[in-house]
């Protein structure tokens, strides 16, 4: 990709950004300061999971904002524990923690497992396993958790107890997780970064028995995948395997900064009072926005919508890599986490789609992610669908040829 960095910015060099700057957005529609529009199928990296400017997350966050923003953990905060009834309710869950991004809620994930070990007269139990491709975030933990070099480097001793297996090998996976120091597996139902990889569902249920015999805990990384994103409301409700610890965020906060760890009431047993904390963590304001991306995403037929939409989506992908095999080599995904392998490099088929006026976002793996809002109507994946087409089109060798 061309240096686009601006280097006369006083920002951190730390990322390559398109040179798009938005003005506002409503639903799936972004528009720029000059007036230009864009399909948003990013969403922010999976965030904007009702759109851009909702009208029920608008008047929910104008009401909270002449309420109450802020008072701290050191008081009560009514939708704080409305909201962890209504995740406890919908999944395996007893207990939630509010922290404000990914990265936090998987740093809670991995402590809690720890603590749990160590209240339960195991503290020698503290290394976690993850899996190659994964992402998990980008604090000094998490980066030791996804493992990656690239990451890694430069930043000091990576923090110790994490341990990276290969992506799907099964030998590797049972001989390192009978090590007796073993705290817990952590993995993502679907890596959203590493390129949409699906575990299969009987690989879960795999791992929750491995899991169950060697008294070590399951955690999943569902802060891409979670809350509608796969068409169930967590994506491990497609296989039946239920973790013992959860960690989300993206879309959960539908725009706004917003992260949850969800735990059986056993694995949450060792966060006793004074263990962990955050300041932010489950605000008013949070909270009461957090609440009303609920009110939607588990409103009746919600995730029905998303999974027609998905079906949408994939069969007019699936007809499109048919008709241009040379740039696109498979669909993937689930739900409306959906990734195209391209053939052609994909930060090229990326800025190709933004030229026709589509936003998407590359994965790992060569692999171009398409987010599109929840609530996308059929009516608009056909004109994404367009937009998509004449992109793959004119990166298709027959038509660089022509225009050679
Ligand atoms: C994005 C992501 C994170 C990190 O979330 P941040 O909000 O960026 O800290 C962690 N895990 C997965 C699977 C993600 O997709």
């Amino acid at each position: 990709m061309a240096d686009t960095t601006d280097h006369s910015s006083p920002l951190f060099e730390t990322y390559a950004r398109a040179p798009l700057a938005f003005e506002r957005g409503s639903g799936v529609w972004l528009e720029t300061r000059d007036g230009r529009r864009f399909m948003d199928f990013g969403g922010g990296i999976a965030v904007n999971c009702l759109g851009h400017a909702h009208p029920h997350l608008v008047e929910t966050m104008k009401a909270q904002a002449e309420k109450l923003w802020h008072v701290s953990n050191l008081y009560e905060i009514p939708d704080q524990t409305r909201m962890a009834e209504r995740l406890t309710a919908a999944t395996f869950a007893d207990r939630a923690f509010f922290a404000n991004s990914g990265a936090e809620a998987v740093e809670c994930a991995i402590k809690t497992a720890r603590r749990y070990h160590y209240v339960n007269g195991a503290p020698e139990r503290y290394r976690i396993l993850t899996f190659e491709g994964a992402f998990h975030g980008r604090t000094l933990a998490t980066i030791a958790a996804g493992g990656q070099k690239k990451y890694l480097e430069g930043y000091g001793p990576k923090v110790e107890g994490f341990d990276q297996l290969p992506f799907g090998d099964h030998d590797a996976l049972r001989e390192a997780a009978a090590q007796p120091d073993v705290a817990a597996i952590l993995i993502e139902p679907i890596q959203g970064e590493g390129g949409i990889r699906s575990v299969p569902p009987m690989c879960l249920t795999g791992l929750r028995e491995m899991c169950d015999n060697l008294g070590i805990l399951l955690i999943y990384d569902e802060v891409q995948t979670g809350v509608g994103r796969t068409g169930k409301f967590f994506a491990y409700q497609h296989s039946g395997a239920a973790p013992d610890i959860l960690a989300s965020a993206k879309g959960i906060g539908g725009g706004f900064p917003l992260g949850v760890c969800l735990a059986t009431e056993r694995a949450a047993s060792g966060m006793t009072p004074g263990s962990h904390g955050t300041t932010y963590g489950g605000s008013p304001l949070a909270m009461a926005i957090g609440n009303a991306v609920l009110d939607v995403v588990l409103d009746d037929g919600f995730l029905d919508h998303v999974r027609d939409m998905s079906l949408q989506l994939k069969q007019s992908l699936a007809s499109l890599s048919d008709r241009y095999p040379d740039v696109i080599e498979a669909v993937r995904g689930e739900g409306l986490l959906i990734g195209l392998k391209a053939k052609v490099p994909n930060g090229e088929l990326v800025a190709q789609m933004r030229e026709e006026g589509l936003l998407a976002v590359p994965a790992g793996d060569n692999v171009v992610r398409l987010l599109p809002p929840l609530n996308v109507t059929a009516d608009e994946v056909r004109q994404a669908m367009d937009r998509i087409e004449a992109a793959v089109a004119a990166m298709s060798a027959g038509n660089r040829r022509e225009s050679a």
